[in-house]
Order: structure tokens, then sequence, then C-alpha cells
């Protein structure tokens, strides 16, 4: 399998993919090793896992190069994932014991009533490219915390990664057969869900998600989903400094190449600030710079993937046709690498695919309402159900529209924001399931009932 470096389109490593038999060798390994995993204290393992967020520290500047010129991210974007995986792993090594050790709901004499979590077994990790380190981290760590074994799949565009990701949980002591890596695309991945793992845990589009979810129903073992979205923000007449929301918004909808599950997808703005928002948010997209990620200060960079191209092509054709003013951008650039200009779109309506479909890019549709109810109408005209973020002075009046949004997540003066302590869930489209805080915690135990009789106190 080849790694290709999306900034200059050069093969950058030629990587041995996994066969079935050789699947099948790193699943019998790991079904062999996880029991003894599981039986060590939660102490140890957590002490484990904070080595390898210690090692991540310590190689940060070789890890996001190695990250950057797979992925393209600039470089700085790249220092930023592995600082927030650092932070990720701080925030469930710290809490894990306390959400798996057991706990007594009853203690009378004669009669204890216990849960025990228990590890679910060995599962199955499909991991995206867009962030390998912080959507594996949400995985492996409490699985691993939990005495799970894990079978990980990066995605075969951050490959290197996940070999890096290895070499490091293996350095800081995680025994070698708790934890493998499966190289390959989705050939791979279609051997994976043919074996008999205890649960599937899997990042990435709506589309493989719903084709996982019908392969692994027949195990009857938990499946988990976390996928796109097509996050709304509404930005209403109140808000006082417009341009710092323009900048903020921006920065929402273009960080990471716009390659973000939560990425801001549509925006609505309130018409009596409308042209004033506008006019910032393109001043603000025009200041971005664009180019090699490696160079310092860039912010935008190559998209990871050639075909996506063509879909920002789509859209934008789509949208231009059935009327919509394109403010900046609009097209690949003329160089090696898979760049694509920061695309601005107003005039846009819910018939354009730039206002539906997932876009997954440096674009945008800005759209003109008139008051809180119709943003509220649009906000929710979406097959996902990830994010939704509203801008206003009032908390009230923003509570009054997320409230009422099926979305996993709710953005007051905030957007494109993930935080460890909180779930990370998605509706509809977007998945179901969650991973960080408690809940992504004890996603991957199962409870046991202890029914004790005869309990001394
Ligand atoms: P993808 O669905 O193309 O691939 C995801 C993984 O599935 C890869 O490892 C791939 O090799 C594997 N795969 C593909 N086909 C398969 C098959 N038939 N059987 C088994 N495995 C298969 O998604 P992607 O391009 O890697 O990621 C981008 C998508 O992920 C976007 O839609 C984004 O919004 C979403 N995402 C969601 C979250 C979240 O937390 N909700 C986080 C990151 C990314």
């Amino acid at each position: 399998m080849h790694v290709i470096n999306p900034a200059t389109e050069a093969i950058i490593a030629t990587l041995q993919e996994d066969t079935a038999s050789s699947l099948q060798e790193k699943f019998q390994r790991l079904k062999k090793a996880q029991k003894s995993w599981a039986q060590q204290p939660v102490q140890e393992r957590t002490s484990i896992l904070k080595k390898f967020s210690s090692l991540l520290t310590e190689n940060i500047e070789h890890l996001a190069s190695v990250l950057t010129s797979e992925v393209g991210k600039p470089l700085q974007q790249s220092r930023n994932e592995i600082k927030g995986a650092i932070t990720r792993i701080g925030w469930l090594t710290d809490n894990g014991e306390k959400y798996l050790s057991h706990e007594w709901m009853t203690q009378e004499e004669g009669l204890g009533e216990q849960i025990a979590y228990e590890p679910l077994g060995v599962i199955c990790n499909i991991s995206a490219w867009n962030y390998p380190y912080l959507v594996g981290v949400n995985v492996f760590i409490p699985a691993l915390l939990a005495g799970n074994g894990v079978l990980y799949k990066p995605s075969e565009y951050a490959a290197l990664t996940g070999l890096e990701i290895e070499k490091l949980l293996k350095s800081a002591g995680v025994p070698d057969e708790v934890f493998q890596v499966a190289i390959g695309a989705a050939p791979v991945g279609e051997v994976l869900l043919d074996m008999p793992f205890d649960g599937y845990f899997f990042t990435g589009s709506y589309r493989t998600g719903k084709y996982i979810y019908e392969r692994v129903a027949p195990k009857m073992v938990p499946c988990q989903l976390e996928l796109g979205g097509k996050d709304p923000l509404y930005v209403a007449d109140d808000v006082e400094d417009i341009k710092s929301v323009a900048a903020g918004t921006a920065d929402g909808a273009f960080y990471n190449n716009g390659q973000s599950c939560c990425a801001v997808e549509r925006i609505y703005v309130h018409e009596s600030i409308y042209d004033r928002y506008v006019e910032e948010f393109v001043k603000e997209v025009k200041s971005y710079k664009v180019g090699v990620p490696t160079e310092e200060g860039v912010y935008v960079g190559p998209l990871t993937r050639k075909d996506q191209v063509k879909v920002l092509e789509n859209q934008i054709k789509d949208a231009v046709g059935k009327g919509a003013s394109l403010l900046t951008g609009g097209k690949p650039m003329q160089k090696n690498g898979f760049y694509f200009e920061p695309t601005v779109l107003t005039n846009v309506n819910h018939q354009m695919q730039v206002m539906q479909e997932e876009s997954f890019g440096p674009i945008i549709g800005i759209m003109k309402v008139k008051d809180d109810q119709e943003a509220l109408h649009l906000m929710e005209d979406t097959s996902y159900g990830l994010t939704a973020a509203v801008y206003s002075k009032s908390m009230e009046r923003a509570e009054n529209i997320l409230s009422r949004l099926n979305t996993g997540t709710a953005y007051w003066n905030c957007c494109d924001r993930v935080s460890a302590a909180l779930p990370w869930s998605g509706r509809k489209n977007s998945g179901f399931g969650s991973t960080l805080s408690y809940t992504g915690i004890r996603a991957f135990v199962r409870p046991k009932a202890y029914h004790l009789r005869g309990l001394k106190k």
C-alpha cells in the first residue's frame, strides 16, 4: 500500500497490507492475552497509558511531521491535535478508575447489590484519517483502560500515524499482544467485519458506518458509530462584536481545511447584521495563508484525499447553477498537491447540495434569515445530528433554539470544539453511542449485576 503526501503527490512510504491470515493471527493473539490484561489492577493500566501520553509529549515534533506528511494538515495543527489528544488522555486516565470500579447500589445486613463493570473482550476499532490521534484516543484509551484487547485499523490515509501510535503504546508498556494494528483500506476492513470481535467502534462516513452496522448486526455485539455531519451555525442580531464572531465562526468552518466531523458546514445569519457579517467573514477567509503545510503560518494546506476535490467542484457547480454567488475561491489550485481555494458562497438555499450534503472541505454557504424561527427551521432540515451552534448575547435565546435541535452537541458562542469531560455522540445519520466523558468509558464495559445474599455489614 502506497502512502501519498497530499501536498506533493509523492509516494512517501510503501507498507505491507494485512491479509486475512495475518489478521486471524492478530486476533488470536489478542484473544489469548486480553484476559490477563483485564486482570491487572486498573491502576497499572492507568499508569501505562499515562506513560504513553508522556511519550506523545516527548516525541511531538516527530509525530506532528509524520502526521502532516500523510494527511497534509498544517504542522501547527498537527501539533495542536497531538496536544489535544494528550489532554483527553489526561481526563480519561484521571477518571477511568472511578467509572470502572465496582459500585455498591445496596449494602444492607444480609443483602448486597453491586454492579461490576467487565470489559467487552477484544474490540475492533475502524478509524478515520482527519484527526487520527483524537478519534483514535477516544476509543483505544478507554478500551485499554477497561481491560479490552484492541485491534486498531487506522485509515489507509493515516497508516503511518497508526504505526507510530502502536510503537509508543508498546514502549509505554502495553503488552505486545493486547494492541494490534491492521494496515489496509476497505478490503482489510471487510475482513474484520467477518471476524468474531466482541464489539465494533467505528469513526468515519455515514455510508460506511451504515454498511458496517448492517454487516455486524447478526453478531449481536455492541456497535458504536461516530459519523459525519452537516453542522449548522446561527448568528443572531444581538451579537456585540461582529468582526470577532465572523473570525471565530470562519475558523470553525475552515480549521483543518474543513475536514472536521464537527466543522461548521452551514451558516445562517439574521438579516439585520447579514451584510456586515458577510463582509467581515470574507475578509477573514481572504487573509488565510494557503500553502505547503510545513511552512510557518500556513492555515490551509492541501486536502487529504484527491477524490474530495471533485466533490467540492460539484457542490460549487450545483450551487452556482442554482443561483448562488461565489464571493471568494471556487476552484482547485493549479499546483501539485490536492489544494482547493477557501470558498464562500452566499444566496444559497436548501435545494443546493452545499447546504445538504457533507462538504468536508474548505467551502461554506451563508444564508440570510429573518428571525430565530426561520433559523431553527433551516437548522433542523438535515439528515445529520452531530452539533449545532448559536451566537447570541442571550443564553436563553440560544438555548431556546439549541434545546429543540436533535443533535448530540450544542454550542453557545462557540463551535467546532470537543471536551473530554462531555460525551461525544451523534444522532440520526451522525451515528449513536458515545465516546469521551464517563459514558465513553462505560461504552467499553458490560455491567454485571451481583445479588449478594448473606452480606455482613
Ligand atoms: P470512511 O468511511 O471512508 O472510512 C473510515 C474507515 O472505514 C477507514 O479506516 C476505512 O478504511 C474503513 N472502511 C471503508 N470501507 C469499509 C468497509 N467496506 N468495511 C470496513 N471498513 C471500511 O471515512 P473517512 O473518509 O476516513 O472519514 C471521514 C468521515 O468521518 C467524515 O464523514 C467525518 O465527518 C467522519 N468523522 C466523524 C467523527 C465523529 O466523531 N463523529 C470524527 C471524525 C470523522
